[in-house]
């Protein structure tokens, strides 16, 4: 089964590219060349939260082969911080916070709740939603998807703000390190393309957990310049604890096969849907249905005529 993980695609922003145009691009990409089972977005759907920046999303969305119930998506800062807020998230895309579990995988999805700043925040009722999930599936693969990483994890998460507020912080520290079934965390906001970002990794194990960074479909970032659009791929198998993480150029619609890597599960994957076999071509198939049709034809057609000469050669 393969996940296709997409954060800040910030529709409404226009400057060196089109924002709205790298997202239709990324889906067209995935269309023709991934065809993920399911498609995450963690947060900056849209870049000030606006009625209209949400109906272009909702509309570029639309042109995605992936069924809508297996898009899940998380408010980020820009949805709720500018002309926006979580109501209006809410009632455009979904609910502040909820999960998805296939097979012995969760995945629970918060919204960044703070309303101010560029800090994140996770409320106290989606923190008793999230504990509630963790205790009480001590033997399933549990992630976390949230737009703002934990502090001194991924990429720029150590800077000043960038990563979730002090107590969401310590919250989330806490429940990853006394949980070992919670597998991961994933989150966008950082605009981390490659390891070559500076020192900052886009992916690092801590605390008992993986943490990634998904990189933003959009183009413009202060922090890490003119990176391309990129997304990442989780790949599962049942009967594996790896998980394959790739890495997406979707403007150049190739993998960057040197960022490829692997993480060990808690637990071996179990119940996921086995990825799709290559379409077989149809042609030649109908083809021999009508040659199998015909040949009958003639062998019942030859019976019949040596019947008739038979009968012929009897009369006379
Ligand atoms: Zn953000």
């Amino acid at each position: 089964m393969k996940i296709q993980v997409l954060s800040d695609t910030h529709v409404g922003l226009s400057g060196a590219k089109v924002a709205s145009e790298l997202f239709l691009n990324a889906i067209e990409d995935m269309n023709e060349n991934i065809k993920p089972y399911a498609i995450f977005v963690l947060g900056d759907l849209t870049n000030d939260g606006m009625l209209s920046q949400y109906s272009e999303y909702k509309n570029i969305r639309s042109r995605s082969i992936v069924p809508l119930e297996r898009w899940h998506e998380v408010a980020g800062n820009h949805d709720v911080d500018y002309d926006g807020d979580i109501n209006r998230f809410n009632a455009q895309i979904g609910p502040t916070y909820h999960s998805w579990s296939i097979g012995n995988l969760i995945f629970i999805f918060l919204s960044d709740e703070s309303g101010v700043g560029i800090s994140g925040r996770i409320g106290s009722s989606a923190r008793t939603f999230t504990e509630n999930i963790v205790q009480n599936n001590p033997d399933k693969n549990i992630f976390i998807c949230h737009h703002h990483p934990v502090v001194g994890t991924v990429g720029y998460s150590t800077t000043a703000g960038y990563g979730l507020e002090s107590d969401s912080d310590s919250w989330a520290k806490n429940l990853i390190q006394n949980n070992p079934n919670i597998a991961a965390w994933l989150c966008g906001h950082i605009h981390v393309g490659v390891r070559g970002d500076g020192s900052y990794p886009w992916h690092v194990n801590k605390y008992g957990a993986e943490f990634i960074n998904v990189s933003k479909v959009t183009y413009n970032s202060t922090l890490s310049g003119t990176t391309p659009s990129i997304s990442r791929l989780l790949q599962f198998r049942n009967g594996s604890k790896t998980v394959v993480v790739k890495f997406r150029n979707h403007e150049k619609r190739e993998w960057v096969e040197e960022e490829e890597y692997t993480f060990e599960l808690p637990f071996e994957v179990e119940g996921v849907p086995e990825e799709e076999a290559p379409p077989t071509p149809a042609p030649e198939v109908t083809d021999l249905t009508w040659i199998t049709g015909a040949t009958l034809s003639i062998i019942i057609l030859a019976e019949f005529l040596r019947i008739l000469h038979r009968e012929r050669i009897r009369k006379s």
